[in-house]
């Protein structure tokens, strides 16, 4: 009986109750997500070589036998370094080695037969030929791992372990999924197969699980053999497409037409307390055009820290409130939405605005007043965190809504359950500017303006990187800065594990505390010192922010929660400690609440003694002061999935596709993407396109709503 795709795994053979289970916790719970399991490696094991004809420099894969082992060093702490001498037949020996190798000495015990793949070398001392840090692939299975033809002598494809179902067994079953697999559904549309020669999606699927002999290695390491190169391309090109008609749709709905009246550019410039930078007035201009069309506006707003995105986003809401609506402002926590209420409260004032602020900690009966009056409109302004977007928080007229990125989604679902007649523009804004092509998958439904120009005067912080035993170093330029009348903060991470709960915060909460005991005992007695963290109650907050705001605390200890919106130009100094804690993303968005003021600013990172990969990551910060190149690298550094956070629901998990490593392959099924959406072939092929992301990739990519 052939597999449907949507069979369970279990009526695979080989995969049991168990395996199946593993398996779904990653994610794959049909045969049809299994065949989208790919490779994330391929090893040629066609050319396979006896030891005795293997040459130093070359890259091999070998088959041997272990001949003997040892394990030396500590075992427990996985320090110990084993070696393994193989043996083939051949005549020739070869000697593998591992550094932290402790957990292979069960598994390469005397007489196993293993798949050896890497480079070899010749060990001098010994003279004997070696290879350090192979990989190896188990050959004696401890249960049916099918045919060793399918492991050995051809090209094989290396599969990411998934818990205990190991690379080779999960060759063995999708090897025999597609056997007998019947022939899969082809969606992608045919004039753009045929344009792109594409290969069909079943031979497709098959090739870039099991390549035809004869396809360079290379090519397939890099994910550009055509079969990758359909599979890849055909994922962003569905992705691009669900984003694209989220757009339309979006634009497609009533918005408001405001007015760009000489009364609201008056307004405007009364708003102003400096002069826009030549960025400011362009992306302003860019949102002004959306808010004055009639439909409703869909924006991303990004810009380098300290790029003055704020005063933007302040200009776009007098728009909005001199034509009569109101305007919610949504931070994604307290500190940042009383933050910004304390930066924005001024300056709206000043035009005569009521401006209210509503989050968690709003006392019951003042939430009540206040939401009486936002419902009546006789608040034009309302910031707040999520308590804003509550069921029962109605406003009379809102119509425009500006977001921090770090909770759109749960944002606009609420409002597109709220909306009564017309849509409100939105305004999302970023704190991390991110590179181009990541930018387009991530918000490849907004529009993007980005502020690429600093105010001016901005001097560049100077960044300093010092270990833990040079901490007195740092204090000491902390108290020069004092001494001169500035400011500092000093910093310590909220240490993100897998599950970001409680435990962790509260342990960052006590290291802050000690921490602030320390410095305001010991350290530094003779000044005085502020704690701000995220489990004090929201008047010690304002207590602490405005204390550091009015200079009566001259140091600022503090969480992470600072990280984005504090504005204290006189500040001047940042000490991050645990600094290699952080992303480099981070820590720059960090830096940035230093150098505000005209005065020279410093940050000095204190880490532990680092190897030479943290060394590097740090230098990055050392030397450049670009937070697009900064996100670049630290993307590189740690993937998209990481930079983001997995709670980040706005990235997309992709198959095979890697934006990274595929933005040229991005860029064209954008391309084709779009002209399908703008100009499908037919209203058939369209409809057809929208049922298949409906059904097949709508809840996959985040796309809320696509039809
Ligand atoms: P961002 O939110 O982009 O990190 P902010 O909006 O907080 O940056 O602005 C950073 C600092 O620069 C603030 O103190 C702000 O008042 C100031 N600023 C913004 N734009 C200008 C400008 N055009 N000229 C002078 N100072 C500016
Ligand atoms: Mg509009």
């Amino acid at each position: 009986m052939p597999l449907a795709l949507d069979s369970d795994l279990t009526y695979i053979k080989g995969v049991g109750p168990a395996r199946a289970a593993m398996l779904q916790a990653r994610g794959i719970e049909t045969v049809e997500d299994l065949l989208h399991y790919f490779p994330f490696r391929y090893e040629d094991r066609s050319n396979l070589k006896p030891i005795k004809q293997l040459a130093p420099g070359e890259l091999a894969t070998v088959i041997a036998e272990v001949k003997s082992a040892k394990l030396s060093g500590f075992r427990r702490r996985n320090l110990g370094l084993f070696e393994a001498t193989f043996t083939d037949g051949s005549g020739g020996t070869l000697l593998g080695k591992w550094f932290h190798g402790a957990y292979l000495a069960d598994r390469l015990t005397v007489g196993t037969r293993v798949a050896l793949f890497g480079k070899i070398e010749f060990d001098n001392y010994r003279g004997e030929l070696q290879m350090m840090h192979p990989e190896t692939e188990l050959l004696t299975g401890d249960d049916d791992e099918g045919d060793s033809a399918l492991h050995t002598g051809r090209i094989v494809p290396v599969y990411e372990a998934v818990s205990k179902v190991n690379p080779r067994a999960l060759r063995t079953i999708i090897h025999r999924v597609l056997e007998q697999m019947p022939d899969l559904e082809d969606y992608l549309p045919k004039h753009i197969s045929a344009k792109l020669k594409f290969p069909g999606r079943t031979d497709a699927v098959r090739a870039a699980h099991f390549p035809p002999p004869g396809t360079p290695i290379r090519m397939l390491n890099e994910f550009r053999s055509p079969a990758q190169f359909r599979l890849i391309f055909e994922e962003f090109f569905w992705l691009e497409c669900g984003l694209e008609i989220k757009r339309r749709r979006a634009r497609a709905m009533p918005g408001i037409e405001f007015q760009l009246t000489q009364r609201v550019r008056e307004q405007i410039i009364k708003l102003l307390p400096f002069k826009p930078t030549g960025a400011q007035k362009r992306v302003l201009k860019e949102i002004a055009g959306d808010m004055s069309y009639p439909s409703p506006m869909n924006r991303l707003m990004q810009g380098d820290v300290g790029s003055g995105k704020t005063i933007v986003a302040a200009e776009a809401a007098v728009i909005a409130i001199e034509n009569g609506y109101q305007v919610a402002i949504l931070a994604p926590t307290e500190i940042l939405a009383t933050q910004h209420y304390f930066s924005l409260k001024p300056l709206f004032e000043k035009l005569g605005y009521v401006v209210m602020l509503l989050t968690g900690s709003t006392p019951a009966r003042d939430k009540q007043k206040l939401k009486d009056m936002l419902r009546l409109g006789m608040i034009p302004v309302a910031i707040g965190t999520h308590a804003l977007i509550e069921k029962d928080v109605e406003f009379a007229k809102l119509g425009f809504i500006i977001i921090d990125e770090q909770h759109r989604f749960g944002v606009m679902q609420r409002f597109e359950l709220a909306r009564k007649g017309v849509t409100p523009d939105v305004l999302v804004m970023t704190a991390t500017p991110i590179p181009r092509t990541l930018a387009m998958t991530i918000y490849g439904d907004l529009d993007i303006s980005t502020i690429d120009e600093l105010p001016p005067g901005r001097q560049k912080i100077v960044t300093k990187h010092y270990t833990n035993d040079q901490v007195e170093v740092a204090y000491s330029e902390l108290r020069r800065e004092i001494d001169q009348g500035r400011q500092a903060y000093v910093v310590y991470p909220v240490i993100e594990g897998s599950s970001p709960g409680v435990e962790s915060e509260t342990q960052a909460m006590k290291a802050a505390q000690q921490m602030y005991e320390h410095l305001s005992k010991e350290v530094f007695p003779d000044i005085p010192v502020g704690l701000l963290h995220g489990r004090l109650g929201s008047a010690e907050k304002e207590a602490a922010m405005s204390a550091f705001k009015a200079g009566a605390t001259k140091i600022l200890v503090s969480t992470t929660v600072i990280e984005v919106g504090v504005d204290v130009p006189n500040a001047t100094v940042m000490i991050v400690e645990q600094a290699e804690r952080f992303g480099l993303s981070q820590l720059h968005q960090l830096r940035g609440r230093v150098g505000r003021g005209a005065e020279q600013s410093y940050c000095l990172l204190i880490t532990e003694k680092l190897n030479d990969t943290g060394k590097e990551r740090i230098r990055t910060l050392v030397d450049s002061s670009d937070g697009f190149k900064i996100a670049e690298m630290d993307l590189k550094l740690r993937g998209p999935g990481e930079f983001f956070g997995t709670k980040q629901s706005g990235l997309p998990s992709l198959r095979i596709a890697n934006i990274l490593r595929d933005p040229d392959i991005l860029v064209a099924a954008k391309h084709e993407a779009r002209s399908f959406v703008e100009e499908p072939p037919s209203p058939e092929a369209f409809s057809a396109a929208v049922e298949y992301i409906k059904g097949h990739w709508q809840r996959r990519y985040g796309l809320v709503q696509v039809g």
